[in-house]
């Protein structure tokens, strides 16, 4: 990436600014209500957090992030009181800034690289993201761009997360005509039946489908591709190309002797039950979840921590999570873990379930877990868990919540001839999302395996380059 002209300022003076932290909701009052943490900048707060920025010609901040975004750039303008410029600046590369602001694990991306968070806080770059393009939304939104003339070309774009609603749109910029299947009710697949509220208000997602609807993109709900209709069936209506971005969605079982007992879930039942209203679920996930007073959250990720931080939104008295590693070695945020250490979370490390126990009536009543040490490291580069023997103890739960992970659903494999996956289970693609069969696409959790929003959004583009180069190429030598 070319190094960027940047503006002459003082560097040392701009060194000396404190950071401006963000408000927050108290713990104890945020844990009464499903509002987000952040309760968000100001206008002058955010203009002088911006000016912490020290425009760093090298700006390895947007080498980090996934997009590249330019952010020396954004809160240049930012500074400088010209809201709706920073948000034309950021909107350039990120489709949905407002939501990377709110969900990107900042410390290892753009905040991490910040040079002036070598000497001090690094610049609040996510925050000020998700404010820059709140500010714009306030301010009427982004404008609707004139579209080229159509193609003629139809793309089938499977399932509305994150990579599916970015190939969306840089395809219907593009001229295309795309149609959006999801299989839930509603859009917005990990946006809105993965993350909570108290993250992201579902407002941000449905702003963004909004725009794209503006943009003529359609979209069908409840229709699941491989179950309601076929791959082949799509070609046959006509569609020219077709893009997989169905995520990674089924939650890893633990197999341990007593997981289908009463009272245990998996992390997705649970947090779309608890988190959504019964008209945005299929009919099977109605059901409201009750509780009860003690919830055991198993897992040590992201996912567990919007499980547990969900269990006390419900009601629930005490809730404890069990980690098998140590708290160095969990893979979701530092922030996320704080919250949740805030709000009131226990948490045990070096425990992992060996079985569930049910009372006479068949709902579960505790989970007996084994303490653990470290050991070698493993494939995934951080210590193996080891049991220790004779350590097994009891926790008492109304209700446990399995939190472990994701992996593909099989259904598009099994029903798509020539749909090649790989060993693990994910969608095999060449670099630029070509998977092994001729005009399907795929990019974002179902190519890489359960991830960041952003990387799925970087992915995604790449892909909808690679389907509007296919469908040129298409065009040109049917003429
Ligand atoms: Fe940082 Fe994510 Fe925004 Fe990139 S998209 S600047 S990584 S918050």
């Amino acid at each position: 990436m070319a190094e960027a002209t940047r503006p002459q300022i003082d560097r040392k003076a701009r060194m000396q600014i404190p950071p401006q932290p963000v408000p927050k909701q108290d713990p104890r009052e945020r844990i009464k209500n499903w509002d987000e943490v952040y309760l968000g900048y100001d206008l002058p707060t955010a203009r002088l957090e911006a000016t912490r920025c020290i425009q760093c010609p090298a700006a390895p901040c947007q080498v980090a992030c996934p997009l590249h975004n330019d952010i020396p750039g954004a809160l240049l303008k930012l500074e400088e009181g010209d809201v709706m410029g920073a948000a034309e600046v950021l909107r350039r590369t990120n489709p949905t800034p407002d939501m990377c602001g709110r969900l990107c694990p900042q410390e290892q991306l753009c905040e991490g690289s910040c040079v002036v968070g070598k000497k001090a806080i690094p610049v609040a770059i996510g925050k000020l993201e998700a404010f820059i393009v709140d500010q714009q939304r306030a301010m009427g939104g982004q404008a609707i761009p004139e579209l080229p003339p159509r193609t003629g070309k139809r793309v089938a774009v499977v399932g509305s997360g994150p990579a599916g609603l970015a190939v969306a749109e840089e395809l219907t910029r593009r001229g295309h005509e795309v149609k959006v299947f999801e299989a839930w009710p509603k859009p917005g697949g990990v946006l809105r039946y993965g993350i909570p509220n108290f993250k992201m208000d579902k407002r941000h997602v449905d702003e963004q489908v909004e725009y794209l609807r503006r943009l003529r993109v359609e979209f069908a709900f409840n229709a699941r591709v491989g179950n309601d209709i076929t791959m082949d069936e799509l070609f046959a209506q006509g569609f020219h190309a077709v893009f997989l971005g169905h995520g990674a969605g089924q939650g890893r079982r633990l197999n341990a002797p007593g997981e289908d007992l009463n009272g245990i879930h998996m992390a997705t039942d649970f947090l779309v039950r608890a988190n959504l209203p019964p008209e945005d679920l299929p009919d099977h996930l109605h059901q409201p979840i009750d509780v009860g007073k003690r919830v055991v959250v198993i897992g040590g990720g992201d996912t567990a921590m919007d499980c547990v931080r969900t269990a006390l939104r419900t009601g629930a008295e005490e809730v404890a999570c069990a980690y098998r590693r140590t708290e160095a070695e969990m893979g979701g945020r530092e922030e996320e873990r704080r919250h949740a250490d805030e709000e009131g979370v226990r948490f045990h490390y070096l425990a992992a379930p060996v079985r569930f126990i049910g009372d006479d009536s068949g709902h579960v009543r505790a989970v007996r877990l084994q303490r653990m040490k470290l050991g070698e490291l493993d494939a995934s580069g951080r210590p193996r868990p080891v049991p220790i023997p004779g350590s097994e103890f009891e926790m008492e739960a109304d209700t446990v919540i399995v939190a472990i992970g994701y992996k593909v659903e099989k259904l598009l494999f099994q029903t798509t001839t020539g749909l090649e996956a790989t060993d693990w289970g994910t969608v095999a693609t060449h670099e630029d999302g070509r998977t092994s069969r001729a005009g399907v696409f795929a990019a974002g959790d179902n190519v890489r395996g359960a991830d960041l929003v952003v990387t799925a959004l970087a992915d995604a583009k790449r892909a909808a380059a690679a389907i509007d180069r296919y469908l040129r190429e298409e065009q040109a030598s049917a003429a």
